[in-house]
């Protein structure tokens, strides 16, 4: 075979594997970013129910502390119902001693309601801080994992590209150059004919056509597709 041929062979091989590897690569970054952006989310979640937790305690300290010291107002009024001379001042006592009652019937429906929330966010909390625990775990595994990943791939990719430097040494440059360009468009640009057909785009060849790739002189391109035209050795006979 044409010796410029054959090598124009190697690097469509080398150059297909590059372009796997471009391929693989460039959802890498992606994977990890995605992954620590979830991790985030799950953290700032996490962070606005302990917020939330932290002033509905707060609250429910301040309430407690309002319905002791209208406990204490209750019973001083009502201390205080037992020395008064007029019933003027004592219709006054009772009023006081309703509105007290009424603002404590609220401030205890407060309480209840404050003391169910922070159970509830309590569970939340702690499924959370699992949830979370695990996450990051997962998190640092796979990002282990995809690092390892993709050292491998450069140190492969610096490989390939080595000896592609080394191939195209030997290679014309007005046959790397169309090469090249086939290779942009096409995909591939050296295919076998196999059973008459250019394998690039199926197209039957004429006998004339497959007369002139067997003598391998020049570079035979498909009259269909542009592709350039080999016939490997075992399809020879
Ligand atoms: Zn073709």
């Amino acid at each position: 075979m044409n010796k410029t041929l054959k090598i124009l062979i190697e690097l469509q091989e080398i150059d297909h594997q590059l372009f796997e590897i471009d391929k693989k690569k460039g959802s890498l970054p992606q994977q990890v970013e995605k992954l620590e952006s979830q991790a985030e989310s799950v953290k700032s979640e996490l962070e606005t129910t302990r917020q939330a937790l932290e002033d509905n305690q707060k609250e429910l300290l301040t309430i407690k502390g309002t319905l002791m010291d209208a406990e204490e107002k209750v019973k001083k009024y009502q201390d205080q119902l037992y020395l008064v001379n007029t019933n003027r001042e004592y219709d006054s006592l009772t009023n006081q001693i309703e509105t007290v009652k009424s603002e404590m019937t609220e401030s205890e429906g407060r309480q209840l309601y404050l003391e169910s929330e922070i159970e509830k966010l309590q569970e939340i909390v702690v499924s959370s801080e699992e949830q979370s625990t695990a996450f990051v775990e997962q998190l640092d595994a796979n990002r282990d994992e995809l690092r390892e990943k993709s050292d491998l791939t450069d140190a492969r990719q610096e490989e390939l590209e080595a000896q592609r430097v080394e191939l195209i040494k030997h290679v014309g440059q007005r046959y790397l150059r169309k090469y090249d360009r086939i290779l942009k468009a096409r995909k591939r640009a050296v295919v076998p004919v196999e059973r008459g057909s250019c394998t690039g785009c199926h197209k039957q060849l004429n006998p004339q056509t497959i007369y002139e790739i067997q003598q391998m002189d020049a570079f035979i391109e498909c009259e269909n597709c542009g592709r350039i035209l080999v016939i490997l050795p075992e399809e020879d006979a």
